[in-house]
């Protein structure tokens, strides 16, 4: 089977489990993000799977070949991977286009064929102009260019990359996080990408997996990650949230102030939690129709931020909740008004 399989896989240092249970199956040419908070195992984890680092228990396995256990272990060169990271690393004496060449040569092809690939790879990352040009006079989204073109020139089975937008300025980091996705698309490379940052996530990737003290959380694209959390952790460390808390009672699920049908949700446990976006939340200033929440009371404050309002809406029994309504949605604070939700907006999590 083609793809990387992480199995059971989990690794111990003294006492902490940095990484446990995770199970993870990447089909070919899938970019997969490791997504979460300083400390949750995802470096750990990628140091792994480039087979810097043994695990203490389960296993990695690379198109059918078991690559890392706690009994074997193929060394990082063999396991025909390549690996980007924050730093840069591209040699400083050599040109860009001998950066690139630099695995072709080492791997011994004729030298048409090194010129032919180097040249067709320097295209696809824009920088064909700046091939006899050093490290020193490019910028530094140029010269993550230049490591992702080495990277992947020698068509590597896997590609690491270990947060490498971290030493980049806001914006270019937002145009390099499209081109990652771009040149991704192009050459489909299996991908796993270890970073932090939402946003860099679900741009670049297929699905992700949302990590929190060692352990994955949930594993699906950006969009349901998004509209379909399934934990507190993941509903709170993607995007904002309103999180309420409701327990079940002999008319349904009351939460502070209202209470919603039971067969609104599942399970059997006396507390229920839910996640509401805050733009899934409508204001209104009469009473909306049939929906599957909706609540009076007050806008207590509010923010013009261009493309959207932020409003902080307040019912009498005191639940807070964040709405994001557009420019034309405008209500005075302390106007009295109706917040709502569809049913389907209304997300569950556990
Ligand atoms: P960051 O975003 O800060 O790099 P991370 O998610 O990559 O964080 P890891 O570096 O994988 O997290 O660390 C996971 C946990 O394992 C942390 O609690 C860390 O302190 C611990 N840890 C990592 N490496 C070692 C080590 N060599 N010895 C002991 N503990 C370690």
């Amino acid at each position: 089977m083609k793809g990387l399989v992480l199995k059971d896989l989990g690794r111990r240092f003294g006492a902490v489990d940095a990484v446990k249970d995770v199970n993870i199956e990447l089909q070919p040419g899938e970019f997969l993000s490791l997504l979460g908070p300083s400390g949750c195992g995802k470096t750990t984890t990628l140091r792994m799977i480039a087979g810097f680092l043994a695990p203490t228990s389960g296993s990695i396995i690379l198109d059918g070949v078991e690559v890392s256990s706690p009994q074997n272990s193929l060394p990082p060169e063999k396991r025909g991977m390549s690996m980007i990271f924050q730093s840069y690393a591209i040699w400083p004496n050599m040109t860009v286009a001998q950066n690139v060449a630099f695995g072709l040569n080492l791997r011994k092809l004729d030298r048409a064929e090194v010129k032919r690939r180097t040249g067709e790879m320097l295209e696809a990352v824009r920088l064909n102009m700046l091939a006899d040009r050093y490290p020193s006079e490019l910028s530094g989204g140029q010269q993550q260019r230049v490591a992702l073109a080495r990277a992947l020139v020698i068509r590597p089975k896997l590609l690491l990359l270990d947060e490498p937008l971290s030493n980049l300025d806001a914006s270019l980091r937002e145009d390099m996080r499209f081109e990652i996705k771009r040149i991704h698309d192009e050459f489909r490379i299996t991908s796993v990408y270890v970073t932090h940052d939402q946003s860099e996530a679900m741009v670049t990737s297929d699905r992700i997996a949302v990590i929190n003290h060692g352990r994955v959380e949930q594993i699906d694209t950006p969009y349901e990650i998004y509209t379909r959390p399934k934990t507190r952790f993941v509903a709170g460390f993607i995007g904002r949230t309103n999180q309420l808390t409701g327990r079940r009672g002999a008319a349904g699920v009351d939460f502070t102030g209202f209470t919603l049908p039971d067969a609104l949700f599942t399970g059997a446990d006396t507390e229920v939690f839910v996640s509401i976006r805050p733009q899934s939340l409508h204001l209104s200033v009469e009473e909306p129709a049939e929906n599957a929440l909706k609540l009076p009371g007050r806008i207590t404050a509010r923010a013009f931020l261009g493309e959207t309002w932020d409003y902080v809406f307040a019912t009498e029994a005191g639940l807070e909740m964040r709405v994001v309504a557009r420019p034309h949605e405008i209500y005075e604070v302390g106007a009295p008004v109706w917040a709502a939700a569809a049913r389907d907006q209304v997300v569950q999590i556990r």
